[in-house]
């Protein structure tokens, strides 16, 4: 190695991104970038920044790279220049979730692309806590490096999934919003599931690729005159109302239109962050007669990271149909304007030249 400096995308404050070399040292647990990919949490930084974002800092946390020397992870030698895919959360290991296992949700946690440096670089340092939990996962030799960098939302829909499943054969689900995590939840409930399940969005092209991914029906999600819609997934989900209901989209008239159609028993997810402050009036009774349960799902853990990589390698879920625009570093801005437009799927950065 010896390197000391590294090609990065420094995110210096909102609109304000830079293609530069910074300095940078070889830890043992470094990786060298394949590839990463640009979350919807990104470009909404990248605009506006993030209460938990304190600049000068390098964004990106959706990446797949190659381990720099052999290490060890809970006491297995992953060895230099193999693939890994990274759980992004640096959990403090001493609060009570964390002695748990649930390092999604410690009361300390830091993220690699958010408070400390990600993968829009070069390279990647991986924190001690980040081995130490098992979140270095290697890549099974049947992904592509894209599809690894998307192994992460991957493994976040599984944790949604897992707050929701079992669903039954007589049950309807319905996904609200027809983004990148929309369409994994699409393919995860019917691949998991015997279920009919429904996406609800404003994309054509993305509702036409939902289709094709299985979904049952698409509805599109019609702002001035929501009854319709509301009317239209009633019918799909019958008079017993969807089971399960996600909502896959950070608007919160999404939540209000999911207690609309989920029926007694049922369970609401709230997978997408909505912004900050946002309350939602809600009938204390209807929850209370209707057994309805709402839930949150947020990040994922190791654990979930490394089924995911199994189900993507089976081909379970296929993550390739994800990926629909690639970038180099010094494109980092466009990336960032083509998924704040909803242009396609994800868009990856995989050439850091
Ligand atoms: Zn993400
Ligand atoms: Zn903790």
């Amino acid at each position: 190695m010896g390197k000391n400096s590294m090609r990065a995308a420094v995110f210096h404050g909102p609109n304000n991104i830079s293609v530069q070399e910074v300095p940078f040292e070889c830890k043992p647990a470094t990786l060298k970038v394949n590839a990463c990919a640009v979350c919807g949490y990104d470009a909404r930084v990248f605009r506006n920044g993030h209460r938990k974002v304190s600049p000068p800092v390098i964004l990106g946390h959706e990446l797949c790279g190659e381990i720099q020397n052999d290490v060890s992870v809970q006491g297995r030698i992953i060895k230099a220049g193999a693939r890994v895919a990274v759980c992004p959360l640096i959990p403090c290991l001493g609060c009570a979730y964390c002695q748990s296992g649930q390092y999604n949700l410690c009361m300390n946690l830091k993220e690699i692309g958010s408070t400390l440096d990600g993968g829009f670089a070069q390279y990647v340092v991986v924190p001690d806590q980040i081995t130490k939990i098992g979140g270095l996962v290697p890549v099974p030799d049947t992904l592509s490096d894209e599809e690894a960098a998307l192994l992460e939302p991957l493994a976040c829909c599984l944790n949604s999934f897992s707050r929701l499943a079992p669903a039954a054969k007589s049950d309807s689900i319905v996904i609200i919003g027809d983004g990148p995590m929309g369409l994994l939840h699409v393919q995860l409930f019917k691949k998991l599931t015997r279920a009919r399940v429904a996406v609800v969005g404003k994309i054509s092209s993305r509702m036409e690729k939902a289709r094709s991914m299985g979904a049952d029906a698409a509805f599109a999600y019609n702002d001035s005159d929501i009854d319709v819609t509301t009317r239209e997934v009633q019918d799909f989900a019958g008079a017993a109302g969807a089971s399960i209901a996600v909502v896959s989209t950070s608007s919160p008239a999404a939540l209000e239109f999911a207690t609309k159609i989920v029926g007694k028993n049922s369970k609401i997810n709230i997978f997408a962050g909505m912004p900050s402050g946002q309350v939602f009036p809600l009938d204390a009774n209807w929850l209370h007669y209707n057994q309805v349960s709402i839930t949150g799902a947020f990040s994922s853990t190791p654990a979930m990271l490394q089924e995911a990589a199994r189900i993507a390698a089976e081909k379970i879920v296929d993550l390739s149909r994800i990926v629909t625009h690639r970038y180099s570093l010094a494109e980092i801005e466009k990336a960032m304007a083509t998924t704040e437009k909803y242009y396609g799927l994800r868009a990856v950065v995989n050439d850091f030249q």
